[in-house]
C-alpha cells in the first residue's frame, strides 16, 4: 500500500520506519527539517506539505501532539485532497471529542476513519511493539488492522468512534493513581524500616500488585530495570501523564464522573511538572512524596 505519514517525532518517526520495514511505500510529512530527514534514512519519501505526501495514498496515518493540530490538519489538508475511500488513522492522544468530530467530518467527506492511540513508548514505536487501542465503525477498524499490526504487537477495537481514545484515557487515569499509590507506599514501607526489595518480594506476590511495581517499579535497584535505574530519564515523561491525566478530567467532566483518585493524580501530576521536572519519567514522582513524607 502507499500511506502517507503525518508527524514523524519521538513516536511517529518508529512508526513510519515500520510501515516501511512491512514492505509499504511510506509518504511522510511533518513541520520539522530533522524529522524528515530521519524519515527519508528510513526509507520514507519526504513531502514538503501534507497536501502532497496525501496525493493518491490508500491510507492516511498521523501521530501529532494534540487534538487542535490533528483537526486543523485533517480539516485544511486531508479531507478533500486525499483519494475518496482512502482510510484514515490518527494514531495521537486527542480529547475524545474532536476524535469524533474528526471522524464525523471525513465520514461525510467520503472515508473511513478510525482513532487508534497506542499504550507504550518511544521503544515500543521504534520496535513496532505498541498496543493499538481503535475506535471507529467495524469496517473502518477491518480496514485499519492489517496497517497497525505492522506497528504494532496488538490491536484492538475498543468500540465506536471515539472509543480507542476514551480506551486510552481511561487506562492512563488508572496508570497515574497506581504509580502514585505504588510510590507512596514504598515511601512509607522505607520510613516503617522495612527492606524495600523485602517488601517488593511480597507485595509483588500479595494483593497489593500492580504494573506500576512489577513491570515499572518507582524504587532504583529493585524489580525489572527501569528508568528509576537511569535516574528516571527516558521513560514516559511527567508532561506526557499530566496531558492525558487533563484529558481523561476533561472526559470526566463531560459525562459526570466521579474520579476521586483520577483528580487527585492529575494534581499531583501538574504540582511536579510545574516544579520542573515534566522530563522525567512519571515515577519519579516518588522522590516528592519521600520528601513530603
Ligand atoms: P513529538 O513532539 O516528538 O512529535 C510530534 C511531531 O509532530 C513533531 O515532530 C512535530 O514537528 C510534528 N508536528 C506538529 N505539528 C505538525 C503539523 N501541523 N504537521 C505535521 N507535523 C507536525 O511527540 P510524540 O512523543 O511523538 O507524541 C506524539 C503523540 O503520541 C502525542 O499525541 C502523544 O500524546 C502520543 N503518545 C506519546 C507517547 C510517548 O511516550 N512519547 C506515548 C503514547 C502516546
Amino acid at each position: 500500500m502507499k500511506i502517507a505519514f503525518i508527524g514523524l517525532g519521538n513516536m511517529g518517526g518508529g512508526m513510519a520506519a515500520n510501515l516501511v520495514k512491512a514492505g509499504h511505500a511510506v509518504n511522510a510529512f511533518d513541520l520539522s527539517g530533522e524529522a524528515l530527514s530521519r524519515a527519508q534514512e528510513n526509507g520514507c519519501v519526504t513531502f514538503t506539505s501534507v497536501r502532497d505526501a496525501v496525493a493518491g495514498v490508500d491510507a492516511v496515518g498521523s501521530m501529532l501532539p494534540n487534538g487542535k493540530i490533528v483537526a486543523r490538519v485533517f480539516a485544511d489538508d486531508v479531507l478533500g485532497h486525499a483519494p475518496q475511500g482512502a482510510i484514515l488513522l490518527d494514531c495521537s492522544t486527542i480529547d475524545v471529542g474532536t476524535a469524533r468530530q474528526v471522524t464525523t467530518d471525513a465520514v461525510a467527506a467520503g472515508y473511513d476513519m478510525v482513532d487508534a492511540p497506542v499504550s507504550g513508548g518511544i521503544a515500543a514505536a521504534n520496535a513496532g511493539t505498541l498496543t493499538f487501542m481503535v475506535g471507529g465503525t467495524g469496517t473502518a477498524f477491518a480496514r485499519a488492522e492489517p496497517i497497525l499490526s505492522c506497528m504494532g504487537k496488538a490491536v484492538i477495537h475498543a468500540g465506536a468512534s471515539g472509543a480507542g481514545q476514551a480506551a486510552k484515557i481511561c487506562n492512563n487515569m488508572l496508570l497515574g493513581a497506581s504509580m502514585i499509590a505504588t510510590c507512596e507506599t514504598f515511601a512509607m514501607a522505607e520510613k516503617l524500616g522495612l527492606d524495600l526489595q523485602t517488601f517488593y518480594d511480597i507485595s509483588s506476590k500479595a494483593s497489593g500488585q500492580n504494573w506500576s511495581m512489577t513491570s515499572y517499579c518507582p524504587v532504583p535497584g529493585v524489580g525489572p530495570t527501569t528508568p528509576a535505574d537511569n535516574a528516571y530519564q527516558g521513560g514516559f515523561a511527567t508532561a506526557l501523564m499530566l496531558k492525558d491525566l487533563k484529558l481523561a478530567m476533561e472526559a470526566a467532566q463531560s459525562v459526570n464522573a466521579d474520579v476521586p483518585m483520577g483528580a487527585r493524580a492529575a494534581e499531583l501530576y501538574a504540582q511536579f511538572d510545574k516544579a520542573g521536572n515534566g522530563g522525567l519519567d512519571f515515577s519519579a514522582i516518588i522522590q516528592t512524596l519521600k520528601d513530603q513524607a
